[in-house]
């Protein structure tokens, strides 16, 4: 476990990063149990249910970027149907033309793949079946459970009634097979204007679901669909296509959130009507909310549309390609998702959860490097001009295999400007006026001037370095040095762009506004902070879109793979540090 506290040694905790998460939710969760879901299939193929054959889906609406939340969806369908053996079909939940797009499409079929998950070679669509559920639709009528209702969508809204009233039948509700099916069939044919008529089930108007008083099953809609283009001008509700959809595909268990518990007896009702072979199940799970950003799809729209964010691939999105664009890694993602686990209730997982799952992957995978972020010059006044030497550095301390690299050291070098101080405390380790601190894999120096500008900044450091200290010995004169800091050499290193990510929302429940309010009043205005100038360790200058790497003391960062170019790269800070000098100290160093 990362995460003990530093030793004497090292830095004091400030120096490590001022954003280290707080220690809630720091602890990781290891799952063996299984989750109720688990539970369920391995009961109903025990039971020999749908020939002992589990089939699950994925069921996206083609109206957006995939977030986090479906993240979770994705590994629980996927994740069961290769635990069981089973199969998981991608369906594209396209009913709705109006919002419905290729390009969404596409980057859902990316991201899915990018999580590792396969879902058999072709992708399905609920747009497949608008012919069967068409007929579908005729056979309620046909069994005198559906009509065609000519009340306009604000007096079906009044017809409902409310939570407190029950609703009032249709005046069109008691029309004769023959009627209802003459009216469906000009409604195909396009014979109406849109939003004139609508083909609903006859249910139960005084139901105490509202999801049961007479549904509309189909509208009349003139818009054309990113696949059927302009064959249909009426399209079924999500309600109508989903069950028989997941009918028509065989589907076992059909797994949604918990927003569809109520639409559970209507699922069951359609299929409860019409003749069908299969007969899924449907089972809600709660969604997945996250502190410090939304995960909805319509509201993060909203944050692109706004230009509040740079794309759905802003590197601060808890979109799956935002995600992506960060940093982090589908194994990381997957884990994070088997770690919060599957429940019956709502909750809200800490961001932090997130990013431990992140930080615990690369530890184990990321090399190391050293980069300096602001960097202020120190001229190491004896040590020769044309002396260079190249100090042997640990690739990964986790990862033997991982090997080493070496880095050369000069007379001008540049440390953090933060690990230099000019009215230092007496419990700072790091450099100040008359002070001594260890550079990384290097000698110790001392600081002897500091030089500064006409406004008074500093400049420049000007400090002498101890030869006897070199492979990690004190000073000769038994003074002691316990901070180490990180450094690159000013001749050597390359110059890149850094960006330095922060929560999207200032408030853990950017969500929770009341009445009239909006999430986007929450957003945090310093989440991204650009920093020009940074001097990173030779080597980087290799570096390619993707690579990730940790900066010590600084955290993980990748290479940003659409702004960063061979010479003048870009790195985003995928997440912070939360382990301490005191790991890298027992681990990293043999000197
Ligand atoms: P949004 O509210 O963001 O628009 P949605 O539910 O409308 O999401 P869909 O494209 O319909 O988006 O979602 C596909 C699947 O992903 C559904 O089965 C849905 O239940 C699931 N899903 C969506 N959001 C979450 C979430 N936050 N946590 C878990 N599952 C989710
Ligand atoms: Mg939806």
């Amino acid at each position: 476990m990362d995460g003990a506290p530093s030793s004497g040694h090292c830095y004091d905790s400030a120096a490590m990063s001022a954003e280290d998460p707080p220690a809630a939710g720091d602890e990781t969760t290891v799952r063996t149990k299984q989750n109720f879901i688990q539970a369920i299939v391995q009961q109903d193929i025990a039971a020999g249910k749908n020939d002992g054959k589990l089939v699950t889906r994925f069921p996206p609406e083609p109206n957006g970027y995939l977030h986090v939340g479906h993240a979770k969806a994705i590994c629980l369908n996927f994740g069961l149907a290769e635990e069981f053996g089973g199969r998981c079909n991608l369906r594209f939940d396209d009913t709705n033309p109006a919002k419905e797009e290729q390009e969404y499409v596409d980057s859902i079929q990316s991201d899915i793949a990018w999580l590792g998950f396969d879902w058999g070679g072709q992708e399905l669509y609920a747009s497949n079946y608008f012919e069967q559920l068409y007929a579908m639709a005729e056979q309620l009528i046909g069994k005198g459970v559906a009509y065609v209702c000519d009340l306009s969508p604000e007096q079906t809204r009044e017809y409902r009634g409310t939570v407190t009233k029950v609703g009032t039948d249709s005046p069109f509700r008691d029309r004769t097979v023959e009627e209802n099916l003459d009216y469906f069939r000009r409604m195909r044919a396009g014979e109406f204007e849109d939003g004139a008529r609508t083909l609903r089930a006859k249910i139960d108007m005084a139901s105490p679901n509202m999801n049961m008083r007479d549904p509309v099953m189909y509208r009349i809609l003139r818009a054309t669909h990113h696949r059927t283009g302009d064959t249909w001008c009426v399209y079924p509700m999500y309600d109508f296509a989903h069950g028989q959809s997941d009918a028509i595909e065989g589907v076992s268990h059909s797994l949604c959130t918990l927003e569809f518990e109520n639409h559970r007896p209507l699922y069951d009702w359609f299929l409860d009507h019409l003749d069908l072979r299969a007969r899924p199940e449907q089972t809600e799970f709660a969604r997945l909310n996250l502190t410090y950003t939304i995960t909805s799809k319509r509201k993060l729209l909203e944050l692109v549309e706004g230009r509040h964010v740079s794309g759905w691939d802003d590197p601060r999105m808890p979109t799956i390609q935002g995600l992506r664009r960060r940093g982090y890694t589908p194994e990381s993602v997957r884990e994070f998702c088997s770690r919060i686990g599957v429940a019956r209730f709502n909750s809200t997982v800490d961001m932090v959860q997130l990013e431990n799952a992140l930080r615990d992957d690369l530890n184990q995978r990321a090399e190391r490097r050293m980069a300096v972020l602001r960097p202020l010059k120190v001229v190491i006044e004896n040590y020769p001009e044309d002396k260079l030497e190249e100090r042997e550095a640990i690739n990964n301390p986790e990862d033997e295999s991982a090997g080493t690299r070496s880095i050369p050291l000069t007379r001008e070098i540049y440390i953090e400007r933060d690990d230099f101080r000019e009215d230092a405390p007496r419990k700072y380790f790091r450099l100040a006026p008359d002070r001594d601190v260890r550079l990384r894999y290097g000698y110790v120096i001392h600081c002897n001037e500091v030089v500064k500008d006409e406004r008074g900044e500093v400049t420049e450091l000007r400090c002498t370095y101890l030869p006897e200290t070199a492979d990690g010995q004190p000073p000769e004169d038994g003074r002691k040095v316990k901070g180490i800091i990180h450094w690159v050499s000013a001749a050597h290193g390359v110059t890149a762009e850094v960006r330095l990510y922060d929560h999207l929302f200032s408030t853990p429940h950017p969500g929770d506004v009341p009445e009239g309010g909006d999430c986007k009043d929450n957003l945090n205005p310093s989440s991204l902070e650009v920093l020009q100038g940074c001097r990173l360790e030779r080597g980087l200058a290799d570096a390619k879109p993707g690579d990730r790497y940790q900066f010590e003391r600084l955290g993980y960062f990748s290479v940003d793979p659409i702004d960063s170019r061979p010479d003048s790269l870009v790195f985003n800070r995928a997440v912070s540090l939360r382990d301490s000098w005191a790991k890298i100290e027992k681990k990293g160093s043999k000197k």
